[in-house]
């Protein structure tokens, strides 16, 4: 008889398991339980779906249910929770309007993501407080975009911010967060018409990227005529039924919407009901294999920990790449080729209108000391493309190493849209992960032509000044 895999979740980990452990070995029978009624579908697009710049839900989705059905032959059970894990008798339970089903699993893989965070603060319960962590919440937020716009899309992505060509704006809203989410999100309604308000409780937007990165991106926010508001912890969401404004100590900021856009938080409570071990970032522990504490029981994407490439130590950092990567690897490892599915660098990129910026490793001094290393960071602003060339901007590029060794950490980059920051990153992952130098990375040959860099990439300009 073949074997029985079990998945948990029907998004990227999930399903990148389930195809590749059915794709290598037909013969296993493969089963995944998804609550909601969408599979496979990509979030990170959620916040252009409300902008306007995608027409439908459905363009988010790379592969129907239907398809892993009848053409993947995965037995794909959408609307049913799982509700228990049972790792001594190898079963879950699910419930669905049908009932409730026990399935018994050979291999399983929790995949169950990670839900968005409500902090906790008074009124988060009105009306016209959204969250963006799920394909329904994205479709509620273009819905009350649409409401409030009277019904009109006014998107048009080439012309920025609707409020500087509008008589009057709509909103004003409010965004609490300044995560990536948050500035994605300002954007998208700051293109169709609204005056936006941005919430952030440290000094600085986009924490975990340089001061230079935050810098550049807060003051393009204000050039977008985002209202920022910086050190300003909310403390209440104020209204009667529905919000009516977004109160920090020192400001009353009245709004008819507010985004929450305070983070994740792994979904571990199956896995912790059954005994399986949570780690010390709070998401399910595995091994490199992602197998968890209990025999057979996998865990990937945003509900569990993985491996830091530069500290070796456990970190949680949920993205997209990270889930189907290690969802992959555990479906070629039920398959039968055991896979590991490598560390992370927690690399990561945003679009803030105009400009954009990535990170990689551990960017800056505080980060590097934390880890135990001895940080030298530098910072340069470079051309980026040839000064001659007809177009062109800035890049600026935050590289931060190891005093003694020269073992490069981690880096930041931040350049206009277009100018190739995020790109940029790529050669930076590449010399993090293999534990290069600082001395190594300035050797790089990179390849050079003006419409697209300076004979020494910024990149390299940034590794000779720290090497
Ligand atoms: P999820 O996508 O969260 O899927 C988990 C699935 O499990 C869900 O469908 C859920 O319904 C289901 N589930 C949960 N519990 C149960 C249960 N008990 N029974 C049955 N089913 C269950 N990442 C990037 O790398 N780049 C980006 O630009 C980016 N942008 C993003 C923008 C937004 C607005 C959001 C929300 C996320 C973004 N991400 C981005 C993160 C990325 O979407 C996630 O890292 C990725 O989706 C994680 O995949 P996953 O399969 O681990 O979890």
């Amino acid at each position: 008889m073949s074997d029985t895999f079990v998945v948990v979740g029907g998004d990227a980990a999930g399903m990148a398991a389930a195809s590749k452990a059915k794709r290598d070995d037909p013969d296993l029978d493969v089963v995944v339980f998804e609550k909601g009624e969408w599979v496979s579908y990509g979030a990170c697009g959620l916040p252009y779906y409300v902008k306007g710049e995608i027409q439908s839900l459905d363009h988010l989705v790379s592969v129907t249910p239907e398809e892993f059905r009848e053409e993947r032959d995965v037995d794909l059970r959408t609307g049913h929770e799982v509700v228990a894990i049972d790792p001594d008798d190898r079963t879950v339970t699910a419930e669905s309007d049908d009932g409730e089903v026990v399935q018994s699993y050979d291999h399983l893989l929790i995949a169950t993501g990670a839900a968005a965070t409500v902090p906790p603060i008074a009124g988060t319960d009105r009306e016209g407080v959204y969250t963006l962590g799920s394909m329904s919440d994205g479709k509620e937020l273009r819905e009350y975009v649409a409401r409030a716009r009277g019904g009109e899309s006014l998107q048009q992505p080439d012309r920025g911010p609707a409020c500087q060509y509008l008589e009057t704006c709509t909103g004003p809203v409010g965004i609490v967060g300044g995560g990536y989410i948050g500035i994605e999100m300002a954007e998208a309604l700051a293109a169709n018409g609204f005056e936006v308000h941005l919430f952030q409780r440290g000094d600085a937007v986009l924490t975990g990227f340089s001061d230079a990165t935050s810098e550049a991106v807060a003051d393009h926010l204000r050039e977008q005529d985002v209202v920022l508001y910086l050190d300003a912890e909310v403390e209440e969401l104020a209204g009667e039924d529905e919000i009516e404004a977004v109160v920090t100590a020192d400001d009353r900021v009245p709004v008819d919407m507010a985004l929450l856009g305070t983070g994740v938080r792994p979904r571990t409570a199956l896995a912790e009901d059954a005994g399986i071990e949570i780690g010390e970032t709070g998401a399910i522990a595995t091994d490199a294999y992602r197998e968890t504490s209990a025999p057979d029981v996998y865990a990937a994407g945003d509900c569990a920990e993985s491996t830091h490439v530069v500290t070796g130590e456990p970190a949680y950092v949920p993205l997209a790449l990270t889930a189907n990567r290690h969802g992959r690897a555990v479906g070629q490892t039920v398959a039968g080729t055991p896979t590991e599915g490598g560390g992370i660098a927690g690399t990561a990129a945003v679009k803030a209108f105009d400009v954009e910026a990535a990170r990689t490793g551990l960017v800056g001094p505080r980060a590097a000391r934390t880890a135990g290393f001895d940080p030298v960071t530098e910072t340069i602003t470079a051309k980026s493309r040839a000064g001659y060339y007809p177009e062109g901007g800035t890049v600026t590029v935050t590289l931060t190493a190891d005093r003694d060794s020269g073992r490069l950490l981690g880096a930041s980059l931040v350049s206009e849209y277009g100018e190739g920051a995020v790109h940029r990153s790529h050669a930076i992952v590449g010399a993090i992960t293999e534990g290069a130098t600082v001395a190594d990375l300035e050797n790089y040959d990179l390849a050079y032509a003006p419409p697209f860099n300076t004979t020494w990439d910024p990149v390299l300009v940034a590794a000779k000044v720290l090497s």
